[in-house]
């Protein structure tokens, strides 16, 4: 990760109602303190349903918690007659410093496709908010070993556009498909591979200092047993985490793979 801050990303998809929410995030905090988490040198966000935002807010600015949070969408438009959409200038007034951009679900059921997830990017950017860029193949293209020009293209498509002081904050998270949810876990070299890849193609759209710069994540089916080793990756620079991270103890076991 030469000189990248790690991030542990936890998201929770349609999980835990905001009671729930802040009975994880306090005892997520307190585990992670209990056992000297050092939050500058791994920075750990949750990730938690719209409806959660504002009780994990109150929490963590309440408490002055090191933990950090953001959104698991965003609307394109920033305000007017889109009903049931969520603007980014609320989240960014709610305090979030995150959002998923892009995830394989709303790319599933919602339809979102690269031109959208791109309009999202601008709209993140519009607001601040650091957008966490999901890319990955489903298992027909990895089969055929189609997979690194599939995320690649991805990549470029959702950047179009994008000016690079924008890109400078962006973090992009890896997430083949067929791992997310299943159990089945991307090996450290297939994380590996991908992620060093995306990083080289932002040296080309943009510089080899903004790529150094950038943080890429895997994502799909990480846990505490697994974590470690695909932290080990030297393009790997944290991991999103779905089903573990509603899981305080297990999220913190992965928050703290270097233990
Ligand atoms: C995800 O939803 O981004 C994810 C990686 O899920 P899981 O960890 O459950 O595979």
């Amino acid at each position: 990760t030469s000189g990248r801050t790690p991030l542990m990303a936890g998201n929770w998809k349609m999980n835990l109602d905001h009671l729930q929410a802040t009975h994880l995030v306090q005892k997520l905090d307190w585990t992670l303190r209990d056992g000297r988490h050092d939050f500058g040198a791994v920075e750990v966000a949750v990730l938690p349903p719209f409806t959660d935002l504002r009780s994990v807010q109150t929490l963590i600015d309440g408490d002055r918690l090191q933990l950090k949070f953001g959104a698991q969408d965003l609307s394109t438009h920033d305000s007017g007659a889109y009903t049931g959409e969520i603007s980014g200038a609320f989240l960014a007034k709610l305090g979030c410093d995150y959002v998923v951009v892009g995830h394989s679900e709303r790319r599933e059921f919602h339809g979102e496709r690269d031109s959208e997830v791109n309009a999202k990017l601008q709209a993140a950017g519009r607001h601040g908010l650091i957008p966490i860029l999901c890319v990955g193949e489903p298992l027909h293209i990895r089969e055929p070993r189609q997979h690194v020009e599939y995320v690649l293209a991805q990549v470029e498509a959702c950047l179009e556009g994008i000016p690079a002081e924008q890109a400078r904050t962006i973090v992009v998270a890896y997430e083949p498909v067929w791992a997310i949810g299943t159990g089945e876990v991307a090996t450290p070299q297939d994380a590996q591979e991908v992620c060093a890849a995306i990083r080289t193609k932002l040296a080309e759209l943009y510089s080899g200092d903004l790529a150094d710069g950038v943080r890429v994540l895997y994502g799909g089916s990480v846990k505490a047993n697994n974590v470690a080793a695909i932290m080990a990756q030297e393009d790997v620079d944290g991991a999103l985490v779905g089903g573990a991270s509603i899981d305080p103890a297990e999220f913190a076991s992965i928050c703290r793979y270097r233990d």
